[in-house]
């Protein structure tokens, strides 16, 4: 799960990593009485859960009052990578002498967390890691922890004089401890900067919660941001469906996480394309089918529905009873291709031939998926 930098920062606050003091304003109105408490220069930037906010012209410094109004009202409502922002985060501007790049992220090719650290730190990191990657030091942290003299190793490697390297190593060993006591899947600052009166500063923060640990990280599952992320993805969390939203035209109903997974596989292999990942888990209830329905038929890339089951604990006559209620409450156009197999299949398959006459079926993955390949295709009426 993501957060906003303004949470990510108040996580990073309660560890003592050195952050700006700020104000979260919805309105213009706001902002300005966020900027009284503050003071000019200040930096008004658009909370939302995707990064690149400032070269999307999300991230402005205003001098005054006028520039404050005109930067908030254009960024209030700015799209940034499909994403609307409805918040903005106040801070008061910071001279920067130097910015880094840190952050601590599960690597898993080496099965533990890493520290990746950077001198050129700033908007332009991605470009850093695709050209020249060597300017990206990685530290595996096998135990999740940084110790004192590893950070000091770090961050005198990364920045002369004595203060400013000791500050910094601070932060580093801070900012892993955030992330093991938090159970993040990523912290980052970018940039972590060095200010021109010598202060270290995280001036952005990222934070991606570990979902399977949110259960028991009751701050940070506070901070879920339901209208940012969107009605699919609530109504899939609140029917325990796992949806992914992805950019193709076949939409995917299975049951199983390594089914889905495999189902996807083959679509590339036979040259298509999925519109998700969507996994309706091992229960049987009918409700999961029709919400999942509902997730894909309102999706407009769907071509094609592609419904996979391999029935186990799933029953494949409840996943067609679903099926028929949900055509029933919201008839679709597109077309749907079915593999139904193991248990129950005789009657879900059953179910199907006398209730859903014009769906296609399918008795191999290769079939089903082939045909839902050929249908997504096709014209369109
Ligand atoms: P991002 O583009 O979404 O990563 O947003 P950031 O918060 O990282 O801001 C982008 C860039 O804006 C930073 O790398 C800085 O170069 C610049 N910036 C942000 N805040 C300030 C500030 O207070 N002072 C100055 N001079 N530049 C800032
Ligand atoms: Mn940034």
């Amino acid at each position: 799960m993501n957060i906003h930098e303004f949470e990510a920062k108040q996580l990073f606050a309660d560890a003592d990593i050195p952050v700006q003091e700020q104000r979260v304003a919805s309105t213009v109105d706001g902002a300005l009485t966020a900027a009284k408490a503050l003071g000019f220069p200040l930096v008004v930037k658009a909370q939302v859960h995707t990064g690149g906010r400032g070269k999307a012209g999300g991230v402005k410094l205003a001098k005054d009052e006028d520039e404050l109004k005109e930067y908030a009202t254009a960024i209030l409502g700015m799209d940034i990578k499909s994403h609307t922002v409805r918040k903005l985060l106040i801070v008061p501007a910071a001279d920067i002498a130097h910015e880094f790049y840190v952050g601590v992220v599960m690597d898993r090719r080496r099965g533990c967390p890493v520290l990746m650290v950077s001198s050129e730190g700033g908007v332009d990191i991605e470009e850093v890691a695709r050209t020249s990657p060597d300017k990206i030091a990685t530290v595996p942290l096998p135990d999740v922890r940084l110790k004192a003299h590893q950070a000091r190793e770090i961050a005198f490697g990364m920045v002369k004089g004595s203060k400013v390297p000791l500050r910094m190593a601070d932060i580093l060993v801070k900012l892993v401890n955030v992330y093991r006591e938090r159970e993040a899947s990523l912290a980052e600052i970018n940039p972590l900067i060095i200010t021109t009166d010598d202060g270290v500063i995280a001036l952005d923060a990222k934070f991606v919660a570990d979902d399977n640990a949110l259960f028991r990280q009751t701050k940070v599952a506070g901070f879920r941001d339901v209208e940012e992320e969107g009605r699919d993805e609530n109504e899939a969390r609140e029917n325990d469906l796992s949806y992914i939203r992805l950019d193709g035209s076949i939409g995917c109903l299975v049951n199983g996480a390594g089914l889905a997974m495999a189902t996807m596989d083959v679509i590339s292999h036979f040259k298509g394309t999925p519109a998700n990942f969507l996994d309706i888990g091992g229960s049987s209830r009918p409700e999961k089918v029709m919400a999942a329905m509902d997730i894909l038929c309102r999706d407009e890339n769907v071509r094609v529905i592609l419904i996979n089951i391999f029935g186990g604990i799933t029953r494949c006559d409840d996943v067609a009873k679903g099926l028929v209620e949900a055509l029933k409450k919201r008839p679709t156009a597109l077309p749907l291709v079915i593999r139904l197999t193991g248990t129950n299949e005789d009657a879900g398959r059953q179910i199907i031939a006398s209730e859903l006459p014009d769906v296609t079926t399918a008795a191999t993955m290769d079939e089903a998926v082939q045909a839902a390949v050929a249908l997504a295709q096709a014209p369109t009426a």
